[in-house]
């Protein structure tokens, strides 16, 4: 092992201890058996439990969004926001080639086509000013829509992520998509409890979603929500991820071709037990993220990253970023940890490399491209602190 790795080593060994660390593992320790229970003994499991409308509510009121709506998982939540948001067949969306999978996944469900854009350094989120160049270059602006003069498809929306829970510069995004007529729909699922001047993520948009998978901040097991302040819009996601039943006390009637997507309510019953332990999560990935950039303040050529100016992150994964003249250590480092039980992994596989999205189309990628040889997340867990 080189002196690079063991002092790296050594550096997360002082915030994490000697034991094993795993990148992000959730916590229990509130009322989620006592809920569980609760529910079980209702007999109401399934989407239509009390405990699906307590969590909504007590979700909305946690964001200051006018409506939650609780789904599967945040994929099948942005599936339908995508829809909501206008999305047709045959449209681009505009999302980071750095981001998860899903976020490209979802578009490809409505029948769209994924179009990639770059990524700034400093919140690894969407770079507005670079947004605005290349739009500028390829866009024509017809009968009020953006279409890509290279494809002839409409450029329907654009999808931000709040990467790692870093709030991405939303102002100037909807600055660009104003301009440029287009519809946000905001991924925030890494980012619940990240807030940007104030108001939290996937609030500032038409309309955004947030995820509860087991890695994530909280957890229902899977889980997602659909967020927005649009009243009509909220009305709409919960009849389409309710099969598009009409209501009515016994007829089955159903209008469109809906989806089987309502949380259930034994995944929303450990939702509000994980959302009461929200602000202790937060307050833990906080102090844990400050251990890490103590500990590695004294390192020249890598850096922990940090919340960008008038934002407050969730601090969901901590990354390390390397200089460009450390990048070559990257997967020495990552050998070197995960063998030493410190379980790192590198940041995802740039979304235009991988055989779906490929031949999508895309902006120059520079800052992504350099960030993928780059970026390293360390252990995670609240119950790490
Ligand atoms: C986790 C995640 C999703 C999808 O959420 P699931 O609940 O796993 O379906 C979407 N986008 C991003 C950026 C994510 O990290």
């Amino acid at each position: 092992m080189n002196t690079f790795s063991l002092r790296i080593i050594h550096a997360i060994r002082q915030v994490v201890g000697q034991q094993q660390a795993n990148l992000h593992e959730p916590t229990f320790s509130g009322n989620e058996l006592k809920y569980l229970q609760e529910c079980i003994n209702s007999s109401f499991v399934s989407s239509a439990g009390k405990f699906v409308d307590r969590f909504e509510s007590e979700l909305a009121a946690y964001t200051r969004a006018d409506y939650a709506v609780a789904v599967v998982n945040g994929t099948a939540a942005l599936h339908v926001a995508l829809l909501l948001a206008g999305v047709k067949p045959k449209d681009e969306v505009l999302i980071p080639s750095l981001t998860f999978v899903a976020t490209a996944n979802a578009i490809r469900y409505a029948g769209a086509e994924p179009h990639f854009v770059d990524c700034e350094q400093h919140t690894l989120g969407v770079d507005p000013e670079a947004l605005r160049h290349y739009l500028s270059t390829v866009i024509e602006i017809r009968h009020g829509q953006s279409v890509n003069r290279r494809t002839g498809s409409v450029v329907r929306a654009l999808v931000p992520v709040h990467v790692f829970g870093h709030p991405c510069d939303i102002d100037g995004l909807l600055s660009v998509a104003r301009d440029f007529h287009l519809m946000v729909v905001e991924d925030a699922a890494e980012s619940l409890g990240s807030y940007y001047k104030e108001k939290h993520t996937g609030t500032l948009g038409l309309i955004g979603i947030v995820s509860f998978n087991g890695n994530k901040t909280i957890t229902t097991g899977g889980g997602g929500a659909i967020l927005t302040s649009n009243p009509e819009l909220a009305y709409r996601a919960k009849h389409l991820c309710t099969t598009a039943k009409v209501p009515h006390s016994w007829e089955y009637s159903h209008d469109k071709v809906g989806f089987n997507y309502r949380m259930p309510s034994l995944n929303a019953a450990l939702g509000c037990a994980q959302l009461e332990q929200l602000p202790q999560f937060l307050e833990s990935k906080r102090r844990l993220f400050e251990r890490y950039r103590d500990a590695f303040k004294d390192f020249q050529a890598v850096q922990v990253m940090e919340e960008p100016v008038d934002c407050r992150s969730n601090y969901w994964l901590q990354a390390l970023l390397l200089d460009k003249s450390a990048e070559d250590e990257r997967d020495n480092l990552l050998e070197d940890t995960n063998n030493a039980g410190l379980m790192t992994r590198p940041i995802w596989t740039l979304l235009h490399r991988l055989a779906p999205y490929q031949d999508c189309p895309r902006a120059p990628l520079p800052v992504a491209e350099s960030l993928e040889l780059r970026i390293l997340n360390l252990p995670s867990s609240a119950g790490l602190s």
